[in-house]
């Protein structure tokens, strides 16, 4: 296969375009990570699964690939603009911890659940917290260059001189500035920016801010834009590859990237911009106040009204793999049904592989990687790709039953072939389905039942037994407010 024939679309050119690295067999890749306050949700699994697949294809190909995806510690504003308080702050205020108390643990749940999706680790994970001098210094450059200004302790970016120099702010969202003006609210602590376009590059921090750092301008902390363009710049250098992430970050976030690489390194920071469309949930959008906004391991668990059953990390893999990355995805009870019933049908046609009897000549065409690839080659179509695995389900079926025949040199190349597309490229493991979490969940609640029943009877024996034992199953139970819990490790 020639490496030279992936096509990206890109959303900065609105095509798709022939990709090629700035360094022959080397890519690097910056992806916009999570802001750590709270558990990981089907918005979480999306962007990380479709560049995790772009991160594994590109290796398939033979490149060296340096994956950057940051995890946001703070600076990420509640309204995801420069107003509120900061997200990580506010949780750890209402739940009395560090704030880095509730970053690392939410950074452990997040990769957590990430693992068991199969979703491969980046290459470098960087933290905003660790890079405050490094966005210092952009915001000195981008001041040294006249592009930022200083307002009562904080730092504006100037959107309308950006633009009046290079006519560059919306060329990546396609948004006219003059729309942006028109259209941005007025806000608490607007009267510190020239334009209400202008985005902060440091704020000083309130008193009750508990996050801060010293700077020449006050004590304050980062704007949210600016942890990206640091920590792309010093893993990836001044321009890089790929930049990636979901949609909802086209504007403001990577916008504003882009304008402060052009401000502070004279160059846009990436080549190939690549998004990612959002997931509903049957047709509305998710949200906390909507009610149907369910954590991945309330999927995992079965534990949501909005669910009819549980459904394992790899349905949901695979379920979000059947749509194009750049489609909208509508998650319902039935689509995962239908998922979770594919993806079975897949396995057990992998499983019977080793079952097919080989004869002395070979009916089926053995094209299924060259039809893989070139799927994968036109924008990562995964759900293509599937299409043509299930053509070789249909096959092994048929050499099953003897309607067609392979050779044994053709079979293993066969075997081979479906293998490394099934688990290398699309990442799809065997696991547990969410049927047999489904057993699991309703042998727990016997088990809980039955030791509820006994310390209620003062049977010590029988509910120190029963949490021992589920101990040595790595199960631990929880007695809380709201009743027994589990986890398993
Ligand atoms: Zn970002």
């Amino acid at each position: 296969m020639n490496k030279t024939d992936l096509y990206i679309y890109n959303t900065l050119k609105r095509k798709k375009e022939l990709f090629e690295p700035l360094t022959e067999g080397r890519v690097g890749m910056y992806v916009c990570g999570p802001t750590v306050y709270g558990d990981a949700h089907l918005g979480h699994a999306r962007p990380a699964i479709t560049f995790d697949i772009i991160f594994r294809y590109l290796q398939f190909l033979g490149y060296k690939v340096r994956y950057v995806r940051n995890i946001t510690d703070v600076g990420h504003l509640e309204n995801d603009a420069d107003e509120g308080e900061d997200k990580i702050a506010k949780k750890a205020r209402l739940e009395e911890l560090e704030p880095m108390e509730v970053a690392q643990y939410y950074t452990k749940r997040y990769l957590d659940a990430m693992d068991a999706l199969n979703v491969l680790r980046p290459s470098i994970q960087p933290t905003a917290s660790g890079h405050i001098i490094e966005q210092i210094e952009i915001v000195k450059r981008i001041l040294d260059e006249g592009y930022a200004y200083v307002s009562n302790g904080s730092v504006y970016f100037d959107v309308v001189k950006y633009q009046r120099d290079t006519n560059k702010y919306g060329i990546l969202s396609n948004r006219v500035i003059e729309d942006m003006i028109a259209t941005t609210r007025e806000l608490d602590g607007q009267g510190e920016k020239h334009n209400p376009a202008d985005f902060a590059l440091w704020k000083k921090a309130s008193p009750e801010h508990i996050m801060r750092w010293r700077s020449e301008w006050s004590e304050g902390f980062p704007g949210w834009h600016l942890e990206c363009t640091a920590m792309s710049q010093k893993y990836l250098g001044e321009q890089f590859d790929i930049h990636g992430g979901g949609l909802d970050l086209l504007f403001p976030h990577h916008e504003s990237e882009i304008a402060q690489s052009v401000c502070a390194f004279h160059t846009e920071p990436a080549r190939y911009w690549i998004h990612n469309n959002m997931i509903t949930i049957n047709g509305q959008k998710m949200g906390k106040s909507l009610g149907n906004f369910i954590t991945l391991e309330e999927i995992f668990k079965g534990d949501h009204s909005a669910l009819q059953q549980a459904y394992s990390p790899m349905t949901i893999r695979f379920f979000i793999l059947q749509a194009h990355y750049r489609s909208t995805l509508d998650f319902s009870n039935e689509a995962l049904q239908a998922a979770e019933k594919g993806l079975k049908k897949m396995f057990e046609a992998f499983d019977n592989i080793k079952r097919i009897k080989t004869g002395d000549k070979t009916s089926i065409e053995l094209d299924l990687m060259s039809k893989a690839t070139e799927a994968m080659n036109d924008d990562f179509n995964t759900p293509v790709v599937i299409a043509h695995l299930f053509e070789a389900v249909r096959n092994i079926n048929l050499l099953l039953d003897g309607s067609e025949s392979i050779t044994e040199a053709d079979l293993q190349r066969f075997g081979d072939d479906f293998s490394t597309i099934l688990q290398t490229i699309l990442g799809l493991c065997e696991q547990e389905s969410g049927n047999e979490q489904n057993v699991v969940n309703g042998l727990m609640n016997l088990i809980l039942d039955i030791r509820s029943q006994a310390r209620a009877a003062k049977d010590w024996n029988t509910s120190d037994k029963l949490r021992d034992e589920l101990s040595s199953l790595g199960i631990t139970i929880k007695d809380g407010k709201d009743g027994v819990t589990w986890s398993r490790d």
